[in-house]
């Protein structure tokens, strides 16, 4: 065997994994192959000047590279079992958050340091939200901020470096189970065997992911997509809520269909950005620790789950071929003002220009009742008057909406109590098992089983 531990994705779940088994086990022979680039070879084309949409590079810098897909992210790293993942159900609620608070403390000691920890305990908005209809759900949060994220980033690679193999712009084709044992991992550049191997491939992995499970015969579930909004509207609006707890997990019941409509990814004074899921435009929002890079604007998403019962399968399909529309329509991600889209009119460049909030993306105006399925936009009209009784200003005419904003899952990967596939010795964290959906879950799953194979597999 050449490598004891082959790690497939440099995201924060193989990060992570590689951090905690070079620290547990030293000499360790550890290979890391990513997709993407190197962490300062990443660079989005899309400057708003001579490239002002998705190009489709042959890899794409904000969901691949060293970092993974959090890399430029907001760096919001959510302390809970409540969301980002149900990595609880396999290794127990008391184990998953003390992970989430080592990983934590990795960040804080590889320059996270003096950020800060916003939590929901105590606070007295939780009232104002059950009176007014609204959950607040309970969670602490780390900002780390895009900024100083991307250090964290530098400064755990600059630790690796020298320990582990790191093989990039090199995506893994194929995995062989070896009759003795371990596994042949073949890459674009070459082939190695590995006695254990850690799947970590995201979302951007995740149609790499369903062939190896369809290669493997390794069981996998899927029926569930979230569909919705990107909203943007003065910070002052909601900074009551984002000054105390920084993001505000919110869930409304809807009275007409009884939907549940969940806030998602609140980025107070931040921006409005566009994402690329294979080949596919939707949009997302990520927000900086450095005062000086603020705006004067906060976004959050407005999403609804929707779950499909037999015989459909392609829930993810679903959602693509709803943001295909949006991208048909707008050439790319639509903006429109919340009084047009109640009105029933779609907005045009002027109306956007004379209103009030000053939109950070460059998406183009439109019609999102165009796009949206009635039932998830009325239910987002439904939110949007809800959030405005906590947070007054949210239905005015100028908020702006972005569409679509897609929350693909992965399918879920049949993993057992260990994060370990039928195989022995092969496992599947992070995004890339449908398990995590986000920062704290992803790393947190990924030092789990660099403990898992240190303590079962006599590494
Ligand atoms: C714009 C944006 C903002 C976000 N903001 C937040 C936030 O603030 N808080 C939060 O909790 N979450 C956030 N998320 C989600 C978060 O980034 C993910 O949940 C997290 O990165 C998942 O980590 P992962 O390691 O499982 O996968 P990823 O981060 O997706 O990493 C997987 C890696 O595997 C590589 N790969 C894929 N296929 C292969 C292959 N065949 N061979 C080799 N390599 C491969 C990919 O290139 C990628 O680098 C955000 C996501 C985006 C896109």
């Amino acid at each position: 065997m050449q490598y004891d531990v082959t790690i497939i994705g440099a995201g924060p779940g193989g990060i992570f994994s590689a951090f905690e088994l070079t620290r547990l086990c030293p000499g360790l022979h550890i290979a890391v192959y990513e997709a993407g680039h190197p962490l300062e070879k990443r660079r989005c084309p899309i400057d708003g000047k001579t490239v002002k949409s998705c190009i489709n590079c042959k890899t794409c810098s904000i969901m691949s590279g060293f970092g993974g897909a959090g890399a430029f992210s907001d760096g919001k790293y959510n302390i809970t079992n409540d969301f980002g993942g149900t990595l609880f159900e396999h290794i127990g609620r008391s184990e998953a958050l003390e992970l989430m608070k080592y990983v934590d403390e990795i960040n804080m000691s590889h320059g996270g340091e003096g950020t800060k920890l916003y939590s929901t305990a105590g606070t007295r908005f939780k009232t104002l939200c059950i009176q007014n209809k609204l959950n607040l759900l309970d969670a602490s949060v780390r900002h780390l901020g895009t900024d100083k994220n991307f250090v964290v980033l530098q400064n755990l690679y600059a630790e690796l470096k020298d320990k582990v193999d790191f093989f990039f712009d090199t995506p893994v084709e194929h995995i062989e189970v070896l009759p003795d044992g371990g596994y042949r991992i073949r890459s674009a550049k070459d082939t190695v065997d590995t006695r254990f191997c850690i799947i970590s491939v995201g979302r951007s992995g995740s149609k790499w992911m369903e062939t190896v499970c369809r290669d493997l015969e390794i069981p996998t579930l899927s029926n569930r997509v979230d569909l919705g909004v990107r909203v943007e509207l003065p910070a002052v609006v909601f900074s009551h809520l984002t000054d105390e707890l920084y993001e505000s997990k919110i869930v409304y019941r809807t009275e007409k269909f009884e939907d549940n409509v969940r806030t998602f990814c609140m980025n107070p004074y931040g921006i409005v950005v566009n994402e690329n899921t294979n080949g596919i435009i939707t949009v997302n929002g990520h927000s900086y620790e450095d005062p000086s890079l603020r705006t004067e604007n906060t976004n959050f998403a407005l999403l609804v789950s929707k779950h499909f019962s037999e015989p459909f399968k392609d829930s993810n399909g679903y959602g693509e071929s709803i943001a295909r529309l949006s991208n048909m329509l707008g050439g790319g991600v639509i903006v429109q003002r919340f009084g047009d889209l109640v009105r029933g009119r779609r907005s045009t460049v002027k109306r956007i220009e004379e209103g009030l909030v000053h939109p950070t993306l460059q998406a183009t105006p439109g019609d999102l009742s165009l796009v949206l399925p009635k039932r998830i936009l009325d239910g987002i009209i439904e939110m949007i008057y809800a959030l405005d009784r906590i947070a007054p200003g949210t239905a005015n005419d100028d908020t702006l909406l972005y569409g679509v904003e897609v929350k693909f899952y992965n399918m879920e990967v049949e993993l057992d109590e260990h994060l370990e596939s039928r195989y022995p010795g092969l496992y599947v964290i992070g995004d890339g098992s449908g398990i995590t959906h986000s920062l704290s879950h992803a790393s947190a799953s990924g030092v789990f089983v660099a403990r898992d194979l240190k303590s079962r597999q006599a590494l």
